[in-house]
């Protein structure tokens, strides 16, 4: 027998908990986000978080997502599985096992793996909300799903997001702009960082996204895709333009902005937050795609897509005062000085009728209890002493921060409508409240 203490676990480096009252703010993010899609005919899909190894390496073969970051490892049957780093392929997987009417419209909530490096706003568990759409070729499309992030953002009060915009053409047009990226990058080589040249040899496109200092000039001078496009992905281009205008969506124009999977084609954006520090600003991004359908064995399907970082438009929130989350304190909180069973009873009573009702166990004096009461935020408390007991009522008591301040009362207190503390039936105690709340 020893008597040493038990091992006091932490969570995983860069995972955490989420306690209240952040949980129940992200659950109203998502509930909003739900809110905004839904109202444009997306229906929700949840799709597992573990899948087959390969439905991942089909989206990013190339990608340090797919190759460095993913928690892959041999299920117990010998399979070789992963946790989900992002969820458009788990969308596209279950669109070619399901075959839904097209066009097909989703949206999701969930948690992410990346075996990242963890930061402020960069976690190896991370929430993301987003869309899909399935069998749709058709630049108005590009626009309403463009048009939903920002809605979402705009909803949630944030008012220091910018959409930044690009296309990568068609896989042709995609082709010839990578050949001259490469020949580029491939010329200026030594002016490049190492990291840099690294990239360059696996996706030179990625070369474009970097954020060294060292790689800057060379990313400057380097060509751009609206030198390469066809004019069919031309036309497409200025019709998701032209529509952004008419909504009156702002964007600005990056050429630079590439997203590293080779399935992406044409329309491809993100969303930068302006009040985040610049390393972790991106609050969301998306585009196009194709092949992918395919490639898991289905018809060619054309796709589009955005995934939004919750964590990260949270800490936006935070830096620009928004979106505070609702107010999760209880109506009621019943204070019991007469053993406990009018507490039991009448908490049970007022949760049937609706209302949200807590209260302390375990008894305790009146300032005990009345402690337990203003902390939990409720706007009344209702009190049951013996003198209340006896003559069949309750005293309602408005709590702190809820009671009336100087002047604020109505001036017929004696109506009924008065919020000063004040006795009530017990059998009207659900109908007075009602009133009260
Ligand atoms: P991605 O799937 O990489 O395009 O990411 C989409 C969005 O998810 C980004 O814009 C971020 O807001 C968010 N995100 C990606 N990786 C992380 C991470 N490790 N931690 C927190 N948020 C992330």
């Amino acid at each position: 027998m020893t008597d040493a203490p038990a091992e006091q676990f932490q969570t995983l480096t860069g995972m955490r908990d989420v306690l209240f009252p952040e949980s129940s703010r992200r659950r109203a993010l998502v509930q909003l986000f739900a809110e905004v899609v839904e109202s444009a005919g997306y229906r929700e899909l949840s799709p597992p978080l573990l899948e087959h190894l390969g439905v991942f390496l089909r989206v990013g073969e190339t990608t340090d997502v797919v190759t460095k970051e993913m928690y892959d490892f041999t299920d117990k049957d010998g399979s070789r599985i992963a946790l989900r780093p992002e969820l458009t392929a788990g969308v596209v997987r279950a669109f070619v096992q399901h075959r839904p009417l097209l066009p097909w419209k989703v949206w999701y909530s969930g948690s992410n793996f990346r075996h990242e490096r963890p930061q402020k706003g960069r976690y190896r568990s991370f929430e993301q909300v987003g869309v899909e759409v399935l069998g749709v070729d058709d630049p108005d499309l590009d626009v309403e799903v463009i048009a939903l992030a920002w809605r979402f953002y705009t909803a949630l009060g944030l008012r220091q997001v910018r959409l930044l915009l690009n296309t990568l053409g068609e896989h042709s047009d995609r082709e010839r702009y990578t050949d001259a990226v490469r020949a580029h990058f491939e010329a200026r080589a030594a002016d490049l960082s190492e990291a840099g040249r690294t990239t360059l040899a696996r996706n030179p496109l990625r070369v474009l996204d970097s954020k060294r200092p060292e790689d800057r000039a060379v990313v400057a001078d380097a060509p751009v895709v609206a030198d390469c496009l066809s004019p069919g992905a031309a036309a497409h281009f200025e019709r998701v333009s032209a529509g952004l205008d008419a909504l009156g969506i702002p964007y600005t124009e990056d050429p630079r902005l590439v997203r590293g999977l080779d399935y992406y084609r044409r329309t491809t954006f993100e969303f930068v937050a302006d009040a985040l520090d610049a390393a972790q600003n991106a609050v969301g991004g998306g585009g196009r795609y194709d092949r992918l359908a395919e490639d898991m064995g289905g018809p060619p399907t054309d796709g589009i897509g955005f995934a939004l970082g919750v964590d990260r438009i949270l800490l936006a929130c935070d830096a620009e005062g928004v979106f505070p989350g609702p107010d999760a304190a209880c109506d009621v909180f019943v204070v019991d000085l007469v053993g406990g069973e009018s507490a039991r009873d009448l908490t049970h009573g007022l949760r049937d009728a609706g209302m949200s009702a807590d209260r302390r166990f375990g008894g305790g004096s009146m300032k005990a209890q009345m402690k337990a009461a203003d902390r939990s935020g409720a706007r009344i408390a209702v009190l049951v002493g013996p003198d209340e007991l006896e003559a069949g009522e309750v005293t309602l008591r408005p709590l702190r921060g809820h009671a009336p301040t100087a002047g604020s009362a109505p001036a017929d207190a004696g109506g009924g409508g008065g919020r000063e503390q004040r006795r009530v039936r017990r059998d009207d105690l659900i109908d007075e409240l009602r009133n009260e709340l």
